[in-house]
């Protein structure tokens, strides 16, 4: 798809957006009846003939009420899309001529939308789970290292292949106040399918997560280097890490989950990445409008 050459106006955008968001056709909200009167230049609406309703196709999606045309919503989400390392609201600003402030609150707001489909789904079969620790390296040289840190509980699951190496499969992470037996036993049961066989490091602070309905293998890490006994864990977090150095030279704790979701988000879907674009147009269309206050929080 040539992107550029696709989405040329704000009607293009509308009648795609329609096409993606309603495949059999756009309902009436009033009425439920599909046939409408040609679109009007200056209204971003559609009457209905049957009721006279005019509709709107972005009622209810985050698209609506913003000030922020159809097409430049368009091209972030390409850009989201299709960059590799994700993208700072510095650069979107940049590249949409728009406010920093517009282009965090667009980016929060696609972020929120990613959230939402990957909480659709838990990891099964076989999972790793660590931790890591994320923090901003500014705040951290002034105050000495470790300090204002945030402790992040990782989770990756793979698949073993017989005779081959084990494939990876995808991620979760969430960043918590503490790594403790509370909030470990928290992500692996919200996460984590009942069942699956959890491979964890050893350490204390990893309570037995067999009464949990689990499988539980806990291999001590002391015999074996950490990056051999979790692979897959292992391998992700250095990903992630370049991403956090990378894109946004270090995170602060403030959003830092939103961050984390869209890495997430984007690994589990590396294998998809032509598909990427109408998967995350379909995403943001599904998560409902929230009021300016609650993306602030
Ligand atoms: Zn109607």
């Amino acid at each position: 798809m040539d992107f550029f050459t696709t989405f040329t106006s704000e009607e293009v955008c509308e009648r795609y957006l329609i096409e993606v968001r309603f495949p059999g056709g756009m309902p009436c909200l009033r009425c439920g009846k599909k046939d409408f009167y040609a679109r009007l230049k200056d209204r971003r609406a559609y009457q209905c003939k049957a009721c006279k309703f005019f509709n709107r196709p972005t009622a209810g999606t985050i698209f609506h009420r913003t000030h922020t045309s159809l097409l430049e919503w368009f091209v972030a989400i390409f850009l989201v899309a299709f960059d590799k390392r994700g993208l700072s609201a510095l650069l979107l600003s940049e590249e949409l001529g728009l406010h920093y402030r517009t282009a965090w609150d667009m980016l929060s707001r696609m972020r929120r939308a990613m959230a939402k489909r990957d909480a659709a789904y838990k990891l099964r079969g076989y999972v790793e789970i660590d931790e890591m620790f994320i923090g901003a390296p500014s705040e951290a040289t002034k105050r000495g290292r470790g300090t204002e840190k945030t402790p992040v509980l990782v989770a990756v699951s793979y698949v073993p292949v017989k005779g081959k190496e084990e494939v990876t499969g995808f991620a979760k992470l969430r960043a918590v106040d503490a790594i403790n037996e509370k909030t470990v036993v928290d992500f692996i049961r919200t996460q984590v399918e009942g069942g699956a066989i959890i491979r964890t490091d050893g350490l204390s602070v990893y309570p037995s997560m067999e009464k949990y309905g689990y499988t539980h293998d806990r291999e001590p890490v002391r015999k074996r280097k950490a990056h051999l006994v979790l692979p897959h864990v292992h391998t992700f977090i250095s990903n992630l890490r370049s991403f956090v150095q990378g894109t946004h030279h270090g995170l602060a704790e403030t959003h830092l989950q939103q961050y984390l979701d869209e890495f997430c988000y984007r690994f589990n879907r590396r294998h998809r990445r032509g598909e990427m674009f109408d998967r995350l147009l379909r995403a943001c269309l599904e998560q409902e409008e929230l009021p300016h206050s609650a993306l602030a929080a």
